[in-house]
C-alpha cells in the first residue's frame, strides 16, 4: 500500500468537500474540495511537463492557499517539497537552487496553479514509501552553508498524527493560522493538524493585530510563536472574553518566557502550551492537554521519540531517535555523520535537562543560534556580511533580550562607521529579520586565552540594549 502523505491527509478530508477549508481575511473560502481538485490539477501539471517522483520542486512566494495547493500536488505527484523564505534575497535563493536543484521553481503560486487548472487531474497519487523523500527543509548552518533536512513521507505522517492526538484535534475546531508557511511550523505542525481533522483554517497572511483579533473570534485553537502572544498582550483588545472562545494557544519555535506565560494566564485564565521542535524532527516534546503546563518547560517527548540528555546525563545536549526524525542532510553524508551517535541518535544541538518523572526544559543552545521572532539566525552568517563593510576590522553578532522579537541581532564591531548607514547596507544583503537593531562600535572585543571571542560577554553587556 502507498505511504504516500497526500493519501492520509485526504483520507481525513471532510466526507461534505463543500466544507470550508481556508477562511480568507477578505472574506472569501477556499472547500475543501477546491483543495482537492486544485492539488489533482497541480499535481497533473507537474507530471505533465515531466516532473519524476523524487524531482525537487521549489516554492518562494507569499503565503496563499494556491500554494498549499502546490505543497499537496507536489506531494501527490511523489515530487519533493521544498519551500523557502520568501524574505531571502536573490543571492541567498541561488544557493538553494544550486545545492538543491530543483526541477520546477515556481514564485507565482496564484498564476502557476491557473495554468494548471488546464492541464488533466492527476486522479492517483503516487505510490511512496514511507522512507521516500517528502520535502527538503533548509536550516542556516553555524559555518555558513545551509543544511537541507530530508524529511520523508513516514517521517511527517508520524508526526502528523502524533499531534493531532496529543492535541484532540476535532472536525469542530477552527486553527487561526498566522504562521509563515516556508517554516514546519505552519507547514507542517498546524496545516497537517488541520487537515488531519477536516476543520477549517482562519487563514491569515500574516500576524497583524487587528485581523488576529477578529480571527479569534471564529478560532478554537490558535499556534503560534512566542512573539504572537507578546502582541496580543500588549493589545488591549485582547480580553479575556474573547480568549474564552478558544479550547487551546499553542507556542513554539522559540522559548517562552516565563513572565509572558503569567502574564497571559491572567488575562485569559488559560494556561499556554508550549511544545518544542526543530525543522530536523518537526515536533519533539509537548507539554500534556490534560493536566500540567508549566512555565519554561517543554514538556514530555511524543510516544515513540526517545530523548536523552548527552554528557553526564544532567545538564547536557538533547539527543533523540524516533519516527519523525529526519534521514539525512541533503548531499552533506560528513555532515549527517557528524550529528548522529554512533547508536543512531541526533545531535540536537539545543541544552538542556530532564526531571525525574522525563519532563523535559531547555536551557540554551549549544551553539550561538539567535532566534527573532520565531525566525532563526545565524550569527556567522551577518558578521561575514559586517566584516567586509569598510571601516570594520571585525564583527561578533550576538541576540540581546528584545521584548517584542524575544531577541534582536546586534553587531559589535570592532572599527568605526555610521550605524545608520552600516544598517543600511547590511539591509541589500540581509534579509530584514537577519539584519542587525543595532550595531554597536568597540575598540576592542572580548577573548579567551585562545583568541576566540567570548560571545557570552556580550550577550551579557548588551542584555538591556532594549529593555527601556
Ligand atoms: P528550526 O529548525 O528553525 O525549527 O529551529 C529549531 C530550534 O528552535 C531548536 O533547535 C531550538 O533551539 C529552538 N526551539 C524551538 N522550540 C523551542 C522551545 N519551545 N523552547 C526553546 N527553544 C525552542
Amino acid at each position: 500500500m502507498s505511504e504516500n502523505l497526500y493519501d492520509l491527509l485526504a483520507s481525513r478530508f471532510p466526507q461534505d468537500r463543500a466544507k470550508p477549508c481556508f477562511l480568507l481575511s477578505d472574506g472569501g473560502v477556499v472547500s475543501y474540495g477546491d483543495l482537492e481538485a486544485g492539488a489533482a490539477r497541480v499535481a497533473g501539471r507537474l507530471v505533465a511537463e515531466g516532473v519524476e517522483p523524487g524531482d525537487r520542486v521549489a516554492l518562494q512566494a507569499e503565503k496563499s492557499a494556491d500554494g498549499i495547493m502546490i505543497y499537496l500536488g507536489v506531494l501527490k505527484a511523489g515530487a519533493v517539497f521544498l519551500p523557502l523564505n520568501n524574505a531571502y534575497t536573490s543571492a541567498e535563493v541561488d544557493y538553494f537552487l544550486k545545492d538543491a536543484e530543483p526541477r520546477v521553481f515556481i514564485t507565482d503560486p496564484a498564476s502557476w496553479v491557473n495554468e494548471a487548472m488546464r492541464h488533466p487531474p492527476l486522479e492517483a497519487a503516487v505510490s511512496r514509501t514511507g522512507g521516500d523523500l517528502a520535502s527538503l527543509i533548509y536550516t542556516s548552518g553555524t559555518t555558513g552553508r545551509s543544511k537541507g533536512a530530508m524529511l520523508s513521507h513516514g517521517s511527517l505522517a508520524a508526526n502528523a498524527l502524533a499531534l493531532h492526538e496529543a492535541w484532540g484535534f476535532t472536525a469542530d475546531d477552527v486553527l487561526l493560522h498566522a504562521l509563515p508557511v516556508f517554516h514546519v511550523h505552519g507547514l507542517f505542525v498546524a496545516l497537517h493538524c488541520a487537515l488531519l481533522s477536516g476543520c477549517p483554517l482562519v487563514w491569515l497572511p500574516r500576524f497583524a493585530d487587528a485581523e488576529v483579533l477578529a480571527g479569534l473570534k471564529q478560532a478554537t485553537v490558535m499556534m503560534g510563536v512566542p512573539t504572537f502572544y507578546t502582541r496580543l498582550l500588549a493589545n488591549p483588545g485582547f480580553t479575556r472574553e474573547l480568549a474564552s472562545g478558544l479550547r487551546l494557544f499553542i507556542c513554539g519555535s522559540a522559548p517562552l518566557l516565563p513572565s509572558t506565560f503569567a502574564e497571559f494566564e491572567e488575562r485569559t485564565r488559560q494556561r499556554i502550551l508550549e511544545r518544542y521542535g526543530m525543522s530536523e524532527a518537526v515536533i519533539i516534546t509537548t507539554n500534556p492537554l490534560a493536566g500540567g503546563r508549566v512555565a519554561g518547560s517543554v514538556g514530555y517527548p511524543l510516544p515513540g521519540v526517545d530523548l536523552r540528555i548527552g554528557g553526564d546525563g544532567q545538564t547536557g545536549v538533547i539527543e533523540i531517535k524516533g519516527p519523525s526524525v529526519f534521514s539525512a542532510y541533503w548531499r552533506m553524508p560528513e555532515k549527517t555523520a557528524e550529528e548522529f551517535t554512533a547508536d543512531g541518535f541526533f545531535i540536537t544541538g539545543d541544552v538542556g535537562r530532564r526531571d525525574p518523572d522525563g519532563r523535559v526544559w531547555i536551557s540554551g543552545r549549544a551553539k550561538d543560534l539567535i532566534i527573532s521572532g520565531g525566525y532563526n539566525i545565524y550569527p556567522k552568517e551577518v558578521e561575514l556580511v559586517f566584516d567586509e563593510l569598510p571601516g570594520v576590522t571585525e564583527t561578533a553578532v550576538v541576540g540581546a533580550p528584545h521584548p517584542d522579537f524575544g531577541e534582536a541581532v546586534v553587531a559589535v564591531v570592532m572599527g568605526q562607521g555610521d550605524e545608520a548607514a552600516m544598517i543600511a547596507e547590511a539591509r541589500r544583503q540581509l534579509a530584514a529579520y537577519k539584519t542587525p537593531k543595532r550595531v554597536i562600535f568597540v575598540d576592542e572585543l572580548p577573548r579567551n586565552a585562545m583568541g576566540k571571542v567570548q560571545k557570552n560577554l556580550l550577550r551579557e553587556r548588551y542584555a538591556d540594549l532594549f529593555r527601556g
